[in-house]
């Protein structure tokens, strides 16, 4: 029987409101413990074994699993797992360091996979219909506003506004987690003001590209920050989509733009280090490059999203296995990733939510898309009932194999999901979550374009049909943030 200790530089502690912490010097930290956790955390610090952690906590041995899996998976107990945490601090630090000196100095990293995604503006304006166009940089307000433009101001607009745009027609701010972010103005129908009849800007028109707000620039490119430089992806929601693969030249022409959006500090998500395979599993930076370079060498030769992930899931689901194999404490202790849900919902889609809040989720999605629709925010209001109807169709089992032919360019486009969100996905969490998330992606477009060929009569799903798909999934990541609690996909082993 194992014995679980505390590690021993740990410190266990009463805030001034009587809360339980415990500080923890070499990870730089203060965890919070609920009363239980200070009890079992106090008795472990006494060398109390299972049986009397279980007596003196009373727990039956469900929970004391629960308990110490929890523990081990925030580093406090003694073991190799914490080791491996507490030098992987040093790699954290170091990275830190390096993000004190501006990204627009480090190496460029181009997306990845076979063929992957590529882009190149069709004048589509699908950047000036988001939900918030922003945010806006102090330099963007400064610009912006010395600028007079707007000779083509739609229909319905230049009665209100009678002139040129220029303060205060031009800005609205939004307020998120306490703090206030300016985007541009956006008019009834939820388009920019900026924008013309002919979907293009009228800042672009008259000034040029460079006068746009960076967040303009930057759309429809993504930027993650990692100890190897600077990652650069897509946000798959471009309606030139279709047409901006053949028209783009090779991503490295791109480098003296994407400088000059860091130079202008062109928002740029941080790796969380250290990674984790999944919580309370760590892994060095490098080891994830070597692993993601392996999960990119899984890519089957023809363009299948289904395959690709297939291939994935339970390779990484070995690999994660043994990671906590190793790292193990003891019986007591149950840290790990468990694929199998994903796996088996690129079969059964139906399987991936609970059935409930999956309907309550619709309910409320088309709620808000009348309520959009009478605000006049059509664009919006559309994309809400389509991403409902695409979790109806999901719910519904509905995928390709449900009778449905798939042009070759449709199939590219979903392949190109997993292509163009392994590298982004898994940086922002950990590797398990984010390959959950790309199998959601995933599914939900692939339904959204069986629901969209029924629509047209059609029983083929064609290029034209994922570009919308794409569309309306990657424009609806805060619609779906709720949803993806509600999945049946587990991160680690409760
Ligand atoms: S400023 Fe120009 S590019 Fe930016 S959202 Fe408005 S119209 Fe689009």
């Amino acid at each position: 029987m194992a014995i679980y200790r505390l590690r021993a530089s740990l410190a266990l502690t009463r805030e001034g409101s009587g809360a339980a912490v415990v500080v923890d010097q070499p990870l730089s930290r203060v965890v919070r413990l609920g009363e239980t956790d200070a009890k079992l955390v106090s008795a472990l610090q006494q060398g109390a074994k299972p049986a009397e952690l279980k007596s003196r906590c009373q727990l039956d041995d469900r929970e004391l699993t629960l308990r110490l899996s929890g523990l081990a998976r925030l580093y406090l107990l003694q073991g190799k797992r914490a080791q491996r945490r507490i030098v992987l601090q040093a790699e954290r630090q170091a990275f830190a360091n390096q993000c004190e000196h501006p990204a627009a100095g480090e190496p460029i990293e181009w997306p990845l996979g076979r063929d992957p995604p590529r882009h190149a503006c069709q004048g589509t304006g699908t950047c000036c219909g988001a939900t918030f166009l922003g945010p806006l940089n102090p330099a963007d307000v400064v610009r912006v506003q010395s600028l007079t433009f707007g000779s083509r101001l739609r229909d319905g607009q230049v009665q209100r506004l009678g002139h040129a745009l220029q303060a205060p027609d031009l800005f609205e701010t939004i307020d998120m987690s306490g703090k206030t972010y300016t985007g541009m103005a956006r008019g009834d129908d939820g388009r920019c003001r900026s924008q013309g009849d002919d979907q293009l800007c009228d800042i672009h028109r008259e000034h040029g590209s460079q006068a746009k707000p960076v967040a303009c620039r930057l759309f429809p490119l993504r930027f993650h920050r990692s100890p190897r430089g600077v990652h650069v992806s897509l946000l798959l929601a471009c309606d030139g989509y279709d047409r901006a693969r053949s028209a783009a030249g090779p991503w490295e022409a791109r480098e003296a733009e994407v400088r000059a959006l860091l130079q202008q500090e062109a928002p740029t998500v941080r790796l969380q280090l250290p990674l984790q395979w999944a919580p309370g599993i760590p892994v060095t930076t490098e080891q994830w490059f070597t692993l993601r370079q392996q999960l990119y060498a899984l890519e089957p030769d023809a363009a299948d999203a289904h395959g690709w992930l297939a291939a994935i899931l339970p390779w990484a689901a070995q690999r994660i296995a043994g990671q906590a194999t190793e790292l193990c404490e003891g019986d007591h202790v149950q840290v790990a990733a468990d694929f199998s849900a994903s796996i088996a919902a690129l079969g059964q889609p139906q399987q991936l939510y609970d059935a409930d809040a999956c309907d309550q989720a619709v309910a409320a999605l088309d709620e808000r898309a009348v309520q959009l629709q009478a605000g006049r925010q059509s664009a919006d209001a559309d994309r809400l009932r389509d991403l409902a109807a695409a979790l109806s169709a999901q719910q519904q089992g509905q995928s390709w194999r449900t009778g449905f032919a798939v042009e070759p360019q449709a199939r590219r486009h979903l392949s190109d999901i997993v292509s163009n969100d392994i590298a982004a996905f898994v940086a922002i969490g950990h590797l398990d979550a984010g390959l959950a998330a790309v199998v959601r992606r995933v599914l939900l477009a692939e339904a959204l374009t069986c629901v969209l060929a029924q629509r047209s009569g059609r029983s083929t799903v064609t290029g034209a049909d994922t570009t919308r798909a794409l569309h309306v999934v990657y424009r609806s990541e805060p619609d779906l943030a709720a949803l993806a609690h509600c999945t049946a996909i587990a991160t680690s082993v409760q």
